[in-house]
């Protein structure tokens, strides 16, 4: 079967996550077209010969019942701690619009999704962190979108594309770009949600703009030591929603839709050729520069970093050739 990068040495741990069946969208109501087989594996059933099946094997495979809680347990918060150590960390959701990403990442009130729940327990690390180790810890977040290969600022709506540069010691700025410092939970939320609602309410009248940028939180954490000579880390989190991965060529997307298509194609492929590089086992140039997304992420995907990329994936029919390819795409397409 591909594999998902589950080898020793993967930098990026990769998993995929099905989405409950929601029969009303299946047009011909022919019922699931993927299968969860374990904790790893999974099938996906040909719409045209039922007994054809290609099966997958992954990091981690989150079926249809598995809760938030349990996708955040085993791809999220096993790498927090890492970000107090001045280490940096990224999760990103993967997959075509209508698969389950939003959900997966911001989630509901009632059941809500890996953002909330990486703050929350952020918040509880370094409020349980020992005072006699001699760190004072501060948090801040940034939040922002890439879309058609620009820069912009969720908590500073006017702004404008803003520039991607690197410090002697390769850690990526984005000079201008708003940093907020965070005390809570709720402090978050109080900038988080609103920013949020601006991003939905101006993507129905830009016509589903959210599925077509990536959605970017940043949550940084930096770290004073008290004494001289008051030694400093930063460890970064971004937490990724990205772009619809569905084929847009097939859609026959024209002007301002073809347009966004190029720039989500350009970004996904680049994304791929990098969690390729970084997964391989030989060792090659990591091409970060080929997209804004992947320039922007170059400190905290590979390297030292760690970094988990959730698949969504739809069983319905309708989904069949997107979820083929975003399964290939997480599995780095070598089928048997
Ligand atoms: P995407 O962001 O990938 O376009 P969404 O997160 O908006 O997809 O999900 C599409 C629909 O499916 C939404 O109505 C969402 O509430 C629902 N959904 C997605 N994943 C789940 C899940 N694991 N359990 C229940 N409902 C889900
Ligand atoms: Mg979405």
């Amino acid at each position: 079967a591909p594999d998902g990068g589950s080898k020793k040495n993967s930098t990026v741990r990769v998993a995929v996550r099905l989405r409950p069946y929601m029969n009303r969208q299946d047009e011909k109501g022919e019922g699931p077209c993927v299968r969860g087989l374990d904790s790893q594996n999974l099938e996906i059933i040909n719409w045209r010969n039922a007994t054809e099946t290609v099966k997958y094997h992954f990091d981690a495979f989150h079926g249809e019942q598995t809760s938030q809680q349990e996708v955040f347990l085993s791809s999220v918060k096993p790498i927090l701690p890492h970000i107090l150590n001045g280490q940096n960390a990224s999760v990103f959701a993967y997959g075509p619009t209508g698969a389950g990403k939003t959900h997966t990442m911001l989630g509901t009130r009632e059941q809500p999704g890996v953002i909330p729940r990486a703050v929350r327990e952020v918040f509880n690390l370094v409020n349980a962190k020992d005072e006699d180790e001699g760190w004072d810890y501060r948090i801040g977040m940034s939040y922002l979108e890439i879309y058609n290969e620009k820069v912009l600022d969720l908590l500073s709506p006017s702004s404008q594309d803003l520039p991607i540069r690197e410090d002697k010691d390769k850690n990526i700025l984005i000079p201008g770009l708003t940093n907020t410092t965070i005390s809570s939970f709720s402090d978050f939320d109080k900038h988080f949600v609103p920013a949020t609602l601006n991003r939905t309410t101006a993507s129905t009248k830009l016509n589903q703009r959210s599925s077509r940028s990536h959605a970017i939180l940043l949550i940084k954490v930096v770290r004073t030591q008290r004494t001289v000579p008051h030694r400093q880390q930063t460890g970064k989190l971004y937490l990724v929603d990205l772009a619809g991965s569905e084929d847009n060529r097939r859609t026959g997307n024209q002007g301002i839709r073809l347009k966004e298509s190029g720039a989500i194609n350009l970004s996904l492929f680049a994304l791929s050729k990098v969690v390729d590089a970084l997964n391989s086992a030989t060792a090659g140039r990591v091409p970060y520069r080929d997209s804004k997304l992947t320039r922007l992420l170059q400190d905290s995907l590979g390297g030292s970093a760690h970094s988990v990329m959730i698949t969504n994936i739809a069983p319905e029919y309708k989904y069949y050739f997107d979820t083929f390819t975003a399964l290939n795409f997480a599995a780095k397409s070598k089928l048997v």
